[in-house]
């Protein structure tokens, strides 16, 4: 088994740990209208997708 010959020191162990992104990848912004959606999914606020309305919306 490897096994670490140095421990890591608290500056690279930190570093490390600094990495991390707050905002979970996964939300974008729809770009008809502008609404937060999820990607590959159809826009909730106006029911489009990649360029075509694929949910009738009640007039
Ligand atoms: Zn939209």
């Amino acid at each position: 088994m490897a096994v670490p010959k140095r421990r890591t020191s608290k500056a690279k162990r930190d570093q490390r740990r600094a990495n991390w992104k707050l905002a979970v990848p996964g939300i974008i912004a729809c770009p008809r209208c502008g609404e937060f959606i999820m990607p590959h999914r159809v826009c909730k606020a106006c029911g489009y997708y990649k360029g075509k309305e694929v949910i009738a919306k009640a007039e």
